[in-house]
């Protein structure tokens, strides 16, 4: 069985290829500059895009690299950019596509896949006989434990898209993987005005602010690159304080490495207090400022 697995952000091409290396011939196509970290994944070979990259001459790359490889199935990384890419080669190459799997087994030539329902409260397992699968960010750790694999170069065609402007995102540059004090903000924070007192506390213990998908991507109160979970960040404090954070399964994804969890929640069934060392059932805005001042009496 031969895949063709291709995601912009190399780490996410790795994932899928360490989580697929049973039993299958695995081919990795990725940007440039992004092959050293899907290498040593067991790829049989690794393909590099070069040229102005789009989603059009991308996909039609990946169209090419299947025909010309016998390709069975085809996985995407579920980035904006990757996600793209799965709609056009869906279409070039008359393929069935299945969005953001978080699974895979196939079972007599039917792929049987798993996929988050209700916003992660229910899981969706699938029989299906689709070729094109858009996996989730994290379906496994990275391991890079095999040999380097052969590296091709190959050259895009000309962009059908053309970029008129190029904003650059401010440089965070927050290293949440190497923190080792966490202080995480979820939704229950309720408005962008908790965020100073919620950064007293972070100082108070030394530690770095991080946040759910909520805070991070939907409401932008932080930065994307501070968001923890599945999609996010995966991280491994020594201490993890969830501040109004619910406790999903997504985000526990991100944060289950932590060695001691201390959450702070107003809802006593919260699945946090499930994850978590030590629970403080209560207000938030009556407990952080409480905390702070005991910490720095
Ligand atoms: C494919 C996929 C990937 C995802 N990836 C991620 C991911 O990487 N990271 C992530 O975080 N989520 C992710 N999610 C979303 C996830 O399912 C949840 O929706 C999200 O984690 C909920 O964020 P939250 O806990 O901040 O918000 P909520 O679930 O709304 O929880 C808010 C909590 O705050 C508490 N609260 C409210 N007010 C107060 C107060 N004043 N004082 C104290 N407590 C209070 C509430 O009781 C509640 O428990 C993903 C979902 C999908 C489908």
């Amino acid at each position: 069985m031969k895949t063709l697995i291709f995601a912009d952000d190399g780490e996410i091409a790795g994932q899928i290829c360490s989580y697929l290396k049973t039993g299958t011939e695995n081919y990795v196509a990725t940007l440039p500059g992004e092959e050293s970290k899907c290498g040593k994944t067991g790829a049989k070979q690794i393909f590099v895009l070069n040229g102005k990259p789009d989603s059009s001459n991308v996909s039609i790359a990946l169209k090419e690299l299947k025909d010309r490889e016998s390709i069975d199935y085809v996985f995407i990384g579920s980035t904006a950019f990757g996600r793209d890419v799965a709609g056009k080669l869906s279409g070039l190459g008359n393929m069935k596509p299945l969005s953001e799997i978080t699974s895979i087994a196939f079972k007599d030539g039917i792929a049987v896949t798993t996929r988050f329902l209700y916003g992660g409260k229910s899981v969706l397992t699938e029989e299906s006989n689709s070729n094109l699968f858009v996996t989730a960010p994290g379906i496994s750790e990275i391991v890079q434990d095999k040999p380097g694999s052969p590296v091709q170069q190959l050259n895009l065609n000309d962009p059908a898209v053309k970029i008129v402007g190029e904003e650059k995102k401010s440089a965070g540059g927050v290293d949440l993987e190497k923190a080792k004090v966490i202080v995480s903000i979820g939704r229950g924070l309720g408005k962008p005005d908790g965020i100073p007192m919620v950064e007293q506390l972070a100082k108070a213990v030394k530690g770095e602010i991080a946040g759910s998908r909520p805070v991070c991507l939907d409401y932008h109160w932080l930065s994307e690159d501070r968001q923890v979970g599945l999609s996010g960040k995966k991280v491994k404090p020594k201490l993890y304080i969830a501040v109004g954070i619910s406790g999903q399964i997504q985000h526990i994804a991100g944060m289950r490495g932590a060695k001691t969890v201390i959450a702070i929640n107003k809802d006593k069934t919260a699945p946090i207090f499930e994850e978590c060392d030590y629970g403080l059932i209560g207000d938030l805005y009556q407990i952080v400022p409480k905390l702070v001042a005991s910490l720095l009496a």
